[in-house]
């Protein structure tokens, strides 16, 4: 795509984006969480939105799995959760990092975003969440030059669910991201070119294959040497944003970070894989 016919895209959609979020809020005036009504000049109520739960603990430094308690991390060889130190994974991603717990209220918020196609929540996530993405990545750069992003990517969806959905929450967080980073996004460079089985009906080793093969750089000199800031909105088992990553350092690319929203605690994906989970909606068990 070339970069004029990209901008033009940016702009259509950016424009829809508004008008939608603008009709929702007329629409609609409870809070998607806690159901609260009132005149709110927002999807999500203050008080759901400031009960989100931060990832303050520390992290595997490769995966971003939160180490359980404080005595872990002092015996966590390199700042490395078990998986990553028995190389159980191959990570092609450098880092990866997520801000929230995946909570009752964060699914809540997630599921309404994606499902019910309401704009107005990406807004909000993605004002809440890009402070602390920027904050983040600030303190990454302290200690790694090559976590300085040059370039912002979303997690595609395939043109299919695309149309489906009518638009890519990955999208929408990639463009807060970027306006908080200032850099820029490139939305067309990587491309779902399979359409996958839902990742939440899958076994750990089904996901890997499922998305195996699932996504290509189109345009590799774009992202060739560079340092990329992949996002998307939920990371649990990291199956998807691992084949992208892969493909992306395929391409040429310098570096890759994963930046996601949230994250389910190491428990909670346990229970999905036992089959105990919540109920848990469609594909963001990625
Ligand atoms: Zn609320
Ligand atoms: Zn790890």
């Amino acid at each position: 795509m070339t970069p004029r016919r990209s901008l033009a895209m940016r702009g259509l959609y950016e424009a829809w984006a508004f008008i939608s979020s603008t009709i929702e809020l007329i629409l609609s005036s409870s809070c998607v969480i806690c159901g609260a009504r009132g005149a709110l000049a927002t999807p999500i109520c203050e008080g759901c939105q400031s009960s989100f739960t931060l990832i303050e603990a520390h992290c595997c430094k490769v995966c971003g799995r939160p180490f359980g308690n404080e005595s872990v991390v002092a015996h966590s060889e390199g700042f490395l959760c078990g998986e990553c130190r028995s190389k159980k994974h191959r990570w092609y991603f450098d880092h990866a990092f997520s801000t929230f717990i995946y909570d009752e209220k964060m699914r809540a918020a997630i599921l309404a975003f994606k499902y019910k196609k309401r704009f107005s929540i990406g807004d909000v996530l993605g004002g809440l969440w890009a402070p602390l993405l920027s904050r983040h990545i600030a303190d990454l750069e302290d200690s790694d030059e090559r976590s300085r992003p040059d370039l912002v990517l979303p997690v595609p969806l395939h043109r299919k669910r695309l149309r489906s959905r009518e638009f890519n929450q990955a999208a929408i967080l990639a463009r807060f991201s970027g306006i908080a980073l200032g850099r820029p996004v490139a939305y067309d460079v990587l491309a779902r070119i399979r359409d996958t089985e839902y990742q939440s009906r899958l076994s750990p080793v089904q996901k890997i294959k499922n998305v195996k093969g699932a996504f290509k750089v189109t345009e590799p000199k774009v992202i060739e040497d560079l340092n990329v800031l992949l996002i998307d909105d939920i990371f649990t088992t990291g199956a998807t944003v691992n084949e992208c990553a892969k493909m992306m350092k395929k391409a040429g690319a310098a570096s890759v970070i994963v930046a996601t929203l949230a994250r389910p605690t190491h428990a909670q994906v346990g229970e999905a894989i036992g089959g105990k989970a919540m109920a848990l909606g469609a594909d963001e068990w990625a």
